[in-house]
């Protein structure tokens, strides 16, 4: 995706408010991101734990997605969970349920959607082998770099979708 700068970031959210998108904890190494292997931009708020984010672009624009991950979400040390972007597997709090309020009338009634996806947010690594789950592994697949990068779109436009529509 092209490289996004702190203003570009905090325009883009469309699921909270203009004054926490102001708040929120934008990466400050936006320099440095590996844009060029990024199908979204995704990072955990460092100031607020449960919080997460996401940009995307889509239609010639971008769309950012504020995400809170669901309180004790995790299955255990032993259990393994799929990232269900990237379809990653990681062990022991790789993967976490994490909620976005829906946009629009649907939002100010309260309705969310939920999504099991890598607590790092960094999918578009995993899909390029180009960052490691801690344990868990690769689903044994035959699918190239260039179908697991298509599959993960499609995975999150499918995501942002519900999101706003
Ligand atoms: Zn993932």
């Amino acid at each position: 995706m092209k490289p996004l700068t702190e203003s570009d970031v905090r325009r883009s959210f469309v699921n909270c408010s203009k004054g926490e998108a102001k708040r929120l904890g934008v990466p400050r190494d936006l320099d440095e991101q590996p844009w060029d292997h990024l199908d979204f931009l995704g990072w955990r708020d460092p100031g607020a734990p449960e919080r997460g984010y996401l940009v995307a672009e889509r239609d010639g624009g971008l769309v950012g997605i504020a995400l809170r991950a669901a309180p004790g979400a995790s299955r255990g040390f032993t259990s393994r969970s799929m990232c269900s972007l990237c379809l990653t597997t990681h062990t022991s709090g790789g993967v976490a349920l994490m909620t976005a309020r829906r946009t629009g009338e649907a939002g100010r009634q309260g309705n969310t959607v939920g999504q099991y996806v890598c607590s790092d947010l960094a999918c578009s690594l995993y899909t390029r082998g180009k960052k490691q789950p801690a344990a868990g592994g690769d689903l044994d697949e035959t699918l190239s770099v260039g179908e697991k990068i298509a599959r993960t779109q499609v995975n999150l436009t499918a995501f942002i979708d519900k999101v706003i529509k």
